[in-house]
């Protein structure tokens, strides 16, 4: 079911249930007050990944404090989309832009991943997290994907599932076009790695490439960023195999 997407909608961190009364934390009071100029009474979604989406009604609006009253579910939980999207760090402000778009293409776990050509070696995981959930508030999931910390890539390698297809971005694949290759993976559990800013070194991708479990895609006949790389792979993987079929 897809959102309804005229109420505003909030990830809240308290168990959902009907007549549920809680705060919202600070920041999100002074949207629906001082921002949206919501009053008593006024009506929006509340998720929290665990317990679906619900209704709920401003109880009161105070200075610095706004409280909600839980009164129906209005969609149940869904389960997180079976999609583990392994990136290399971005510098700040692609990688705000990379995680939220990963969030809105059908990314269920966000994994990032250290490579040799990798520039930014350290995360600001809340940010991220912050960035997650903005982008889950926004285009209505109900499961919020999983932010895991950072990872070598060969410590992912080692330890990945092998029954799970890792689709790897390579910018120097031949450029027949993704589709068929991406059908030899279609009755697979999914992963996806994009590489970073300055793309895989040689002995990556020969590692990569030697393994089972990975298989190389082309994006096309030009380099595209690693943002672009993101949102281009994970559209032609939904539309061919995945969640848009
Ligand atoms: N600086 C590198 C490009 C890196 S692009 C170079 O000049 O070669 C960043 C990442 O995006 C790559 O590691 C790859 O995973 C993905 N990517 C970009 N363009 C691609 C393409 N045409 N085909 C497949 N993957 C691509």
């Amino acid at each position: 079911m897809r959102a309804n997407y005229r109420m505003q909608r909030l990830f809240v961190g308290d168990a959902l249930a009907p007549s549920a009364t809680f705060e919202v934390k600070p920041e999100q009071a002074h949207y629906l007050a001082n921002v949206l100029r919501l009053g008593t009474g006024a009506e929006i979604l509340v998720f929290n990944g665990r317990d679906g989406e619900w209704r709920a009604e401003i109880a009161a609006v105070k200075k610095k404090s706004v409280s909600l009253t839980v009164r129906e579910q209005t969609r149940p939980q869904s389960p997180h989309p079976d999609l583990v999207y392994c990136f290399a760090p971005l510098k700040q402000g692609r990688l705000d832009y990379m995680v939220q778009k990963a969030v809105e293409m059908g990314a269920g776990v966000l994994q990032p991943v250290l490579t040799q050509h990798t520039q930014v070696l350290k995360l600001g995981l809340s940010r991220l997290e912050a960035n997650v959930i903005e982008a889950a508030e926004q285009c209505g999931i109900l499961a919020v994907p999983e932010l895991r910390e950072p990872l070598k890539l060969d410590r992912l390698l080692a330890d990945w599932d092998t029954d799970r297809a890792l689709i790897f971005c390579d910018e120097a694949a031949e450029t027949n076009g993704p589709l068929q290759i991406l059908r030899s993976v279609e009755s697979k559990r999914l992963g996806l790695l994009v590489g970073p800013e300055g793309g895989f070194s040689e002995d990556e991708r020969r590692q990569l490439r030697a393994l089972p479990f990975v298989t190389a895609i082309p994006l096309g006949p030009r380099i595209l960023r690693a943002d672009t790389a993101a949102v281009a792979a994970l559209a032609v993987i939904q539309a061919s195999i995945g969640d848009w079929c």
